[in-house]
């Protein structure tokens, strides 16, 4: 392909973009194929002869289109949005033309310092402490600063190891030897709760320590006093605290643990404190969200996916630490072929000693044009809108008197249920069961017709519907359409019982 026939199928394809985008609303947002469908239309291998683009192309439409969940529709409401929009992919088109790995800043300086530019833009924008930003307010180097992570699962893994490499020098400097830390190493624990996201336990599973999974009691918060007991039993058992992470928007229903009071435990127990935000981190854009925040200006770490609810394309999880130098300490590994470390400074930083792989893409570009093409008040536009649909939409659930909800709807998500008045068919009570099963059901009822996807959850055994409204192309048009078709379905799923 030369670049004038890069010209007429780039054109070709971003007039297809556009095309999707404006036929979303009349396609099934779930893909129904079966296992393998795609194996089985393929040929079994590469072709040996150069084949057209109009024949792939073709394709696309034919073969993979049906294979496709179509996360940016506006009736999906499955699990958290993906939410792409128009400038991030622009955004993303030059990240692919420059096609750099940015490892070290010489790798790319625009690449580098553009992200810590935006990085603090980010920050600032969300109300972080100044401890998070790379560059301080009169212009001098901070100890803090953000990077792009390419996952939240991946941020968690490396503070997770910045945590422990902080805890092996603190016993270091009691005077243990490097010898004698290591025989400790399987005795570190890594704290979270029971609505952690799966993220924590497979980090601890990656780096090798002990999971402590704390309870949590009805409100499916990490609460002070449950931290202090499961550190106090395992301090008994010998063992050894160093990390603990509180969620900002927990993913079963957006709780928020008690961060100030995981806070006070972790600067007492000397842990590193972690703030997991992945979803609900956006909604920060908003003043009005950041008085639930109070506790984050206090960890060591902060994380949210601008990915998922900030209009910013896959993958982009911006990660800040208040002291960069323990990222430093525990992944800069120096080898003769890398470009010596002339400068490591707030301002020309090696990125690479920031996360887990070496080579990193461009992706402070889709985040820029972000920001700038929405400006702060189109993003708090988009964040305000997502929470007046949601906390519209529990209002009618509420009037509708079958429904109850089963957590505040404090940002875009809905979790709620049929109760038990609405299904029993007597006065006798109706048991978990088939509660349970009644909401199964309606879930499935609604997905049923493909008009939208929704997706149930347990909390502690009690199954919910979870409506995660949060794509950039949700309007009220479509949350008129999910009021309708959970009110007819329950009423199919009642009737059937
Ligand atoms: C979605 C989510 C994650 C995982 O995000 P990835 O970027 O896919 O790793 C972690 N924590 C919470 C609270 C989430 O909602």
């Amino acid at each position: 392909m030369d670049s004038s026939e890069f010209r007429r199928c780039g054109k070709e394809v971003v007039d297809a973009i556009a095309d999707y985008y404006e036929n979303l609303d009349n396609i099934a947002p779930l893909s129904t194929v079966d296992p393998s469908y795609l194996y089985k239309i393929l040929p079994n291998e590469a072709p040996e002869d150069p084949e057209s683009f109009d024949a792939i192309q073709a394709d696309i439409e034919t073969k993979i289109m049906p294979g496709m969940t179509h996360w940016q529709s506006g009736n999906f409401f499955g699990w958290f949005p993906c939410s792409s929009s128009f400038p991030a992919i622009l955004g993303d088109m030059y990240s692919s033309m420059f096609n750099i790995v940015g490892f070290s800043w010489i790798c790319s300086p625009a690449a580098t310092e553009l992200e810590t530019v935006v990085m603090d833009w980010l920050g600032k924008l969300v109300g972080l402490d100044k401890r998070y930003m790379s560059i301080k307010d009169d212009g001098t180097e901070g100890t803090g600063g953000g990077v792009i992570q390419g996952a939240a699962s991946e941020a968690y893994i490396v503070v997770m190891i910045a945590g422990r490499e902080m805890a092996v020098e603190r016993l270091k400097a009691q005077g243990l030897s490097e010898d004698d830390v290591n025989k400790m190493r399987h005795k570190f624990v890594a704290y979270f709760s029971d609505q952690t996201h799966s993220a924590g336990q497979k980090s601890a599973n990656i780096i090798g320590c002990i999971a402590r999974i704390v309870p949590t009691g009805d409100d499916l918060r990490l609460t002070k006093q449950a931290l202090q007991a499961a550190i106090a039993a395992d301090k008994t058992a010998g063992l050894i605290p160093f990390f603990v992470c509180g969620t900002f928007g927990t993913t079963n229903t957006t709780a928020i643990d008690d961060l100030p009071g995981i806070a006070d435990v972790a600067e007492s127990e000397q842990l590193w404190n972690h703030v997991d935000a992945a979803y609900a981190g956006a909604a920060l854009v908003c003043p009005e969200f950041r008085p639930l925040a109070a506790g984050i200006e206090r960890a060591d770490s902060f994380d949210f996916n601008v990915h998922k609810w900030m209009l910013t394309n896959l993958n982009c999880s911006a990660l800040w630490v208040a002291d960069s130098k323990h990222l430093e300490n525990a992944l800069s590994i120096h080898r003769e072929y890398l470009p010596p470390v002339v400068v490591s400074t707030s301002f020309a930083k090696n990125y690479r000693d920031w996360q887990l792989p070496l080579g990193r893409r461009f992706r402070a570009l889709k985040l820029w044009f972000v920001m700038r093409m929405y400006g702060a008040s189109g993003i708090r536009a988009h964040i305000r809108k997502h929470v007046r649909q949601a906390k519209w939409l529990e209002e009618q659930l509420l009037a509708d008197g079958r429904f109850e909800i089963m957590a505040p709807v404090v940002f875009g998500l809905v979790v709620f249920r049929l109760k038990s008045s609405a299904i029993a068919k007597s006065d006798t009570d109706v048991d978990l069961e088939t509660i349970n099963k009644a909401n199964t059901d309606l879930v499935a009822q609604c997905n049923a017709g493909g008009r939208l996807f929704m997706h149930s959850t347990q909390l502690k055994g009690v199954v919910a519907v979870r409506i995660a409204i949060g794509s950039t192309f949700c309007t009220q048009k479509h949350v008129d359409l999910v009021l309708d078709v959970i009110k007819e379905s329950a009423t199919k799923v009642i009737a059937d019982l």
